[in-house]
């Protein structure tokens, strides 16, 4: 069976890996970057590089996004130079971004409009599991738009879960880094009482991630601060952004989220000392108290 012409917008730590693995699997892809330079070794490796979202989309069947933030998105999706108005009718639309539940209706209302089908799938797992087809998809939409996604799913993941309707997606991932977001940053605090307590920094971690408070998150951030590593595989300011959305989502239900609120205080006082692009367990160095409290 002929492989469908696939565009990929953006291409950050997770839309480069994604790109990667469907040009491995030998997928006729196009590629936009607002950073034009990041597209050329995937020039180089066989896509077609789109000067515009616009271009990309209108070479292409099932076009995904993979950027920041609802900015970010918006500004791929819409104008005169964005994939909407590139993508035929018929066409696929996958927004993979992690987005707010708000932004994601009014997208696929608009995709609706183009007489495109639309999935929001935003997904788990981080740069390693994107580069190896390890992710796992969270899909909101119809049936029949997923189905005809599935081979492109197939090979940037392991799994998908089919939600349900538009948004179901989107608000399974906030939710999800929602806890993620509180385990870290309470990890983070866990860490300055160490520090300031004049434990051994290894024995006392070893203890949390070995016992009852060691989640996958918990273990992950330990690691990072045990190897002093924080180049980023998910940047510190995106977690703040998806506590920012589950926060408002939460609150639009009537749903006060009070561990995620103090949870982004904590991430934002980080990016405010400069931590924003390093990796989110890099939220473990900046529990202290400010110095005149
Ligand atoms: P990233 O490395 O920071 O890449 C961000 C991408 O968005 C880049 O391609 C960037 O383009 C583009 N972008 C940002 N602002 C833009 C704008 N105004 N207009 C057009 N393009 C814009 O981020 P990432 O780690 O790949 O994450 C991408 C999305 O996946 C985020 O929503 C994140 O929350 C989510 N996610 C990440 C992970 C992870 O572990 N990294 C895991 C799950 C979900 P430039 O290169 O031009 O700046």
């Amino acid at each position: 069976m002929s492989k469908p012409n696939v565009a990929i917008l953006g291409l950050g730590i997770m839309g480069s890996g994604m790109a990667h693995r469907l040009l491995s699997a030998s997928f006729p892809l196009a590629v936009y970057n607002r950073n034009r330079e990041k597209c050329i070794p995937f020039g180089d490796a066989g896509a077609s590089i789109a000067a515009t979202p616009r271009e990309a989309a209108s070479r292409s069947e099932i076009i995904l996004s993979m950027v920041g933030d609802d900015t970010a998105s918006r500004d791929v999706w819409l104008g005169e130079d964005g994939a909407l108005a590139g993508a035929s009718p018929g066409s696929v639309l996958i927004e993979s971004s992690t987005l707010s539940g708000d932004w994601i209706h009014e997208l696929a209302s608009k995709a609706a409009d183009r007489g495109c089908r639309f999935l929001d799938a935003p997904v788990t797992g981080t740069k390693p599991h994107a580069a190896s087809g390890q992710l796992l998809f969270l899909v909101g939409g119809s049936a029949e738009a997923l189905d005809a996604a599935r081979p492109v799913f197939s090979v940037l993941g392991r799994d998908t879960v089919h939600l349900g309707p538009v948004g179901s997606g989107a608000l399974m991932k906030l939710i999800n880094n929602f806890v993620c977001g509180v385990q870290a940053a309470s990890f983070g605090e866990a860490v300055s009482m160490i520090e300031a307590g004049g434990l051994d920094r290894i024995k006392a971690m070893s203890i949390l991630t070995g016992g009852a408070p060691g989640s996958g998150i918990v273990k992950r951030v330990a690691d990072q601060v045990a190897a002093n590593e924080f180049t980023p595989n998910f940047k510190l300011k995106w977690m703040a952004k998806d506590l920012a959305y589950a926060l408002h989502e939460a609150s639009s239900k009537g749903i006060s989220l009070q561990t995620a609120a103090a949870a982004l205080s904590v991430f934002q006082r980080a990016i405010a000392e400069g931590h924003g692009d390093e990796d989110f367990s890099a939220v473990s160095k900046t529990s202290k108290l400010p110095s005149n409290s």
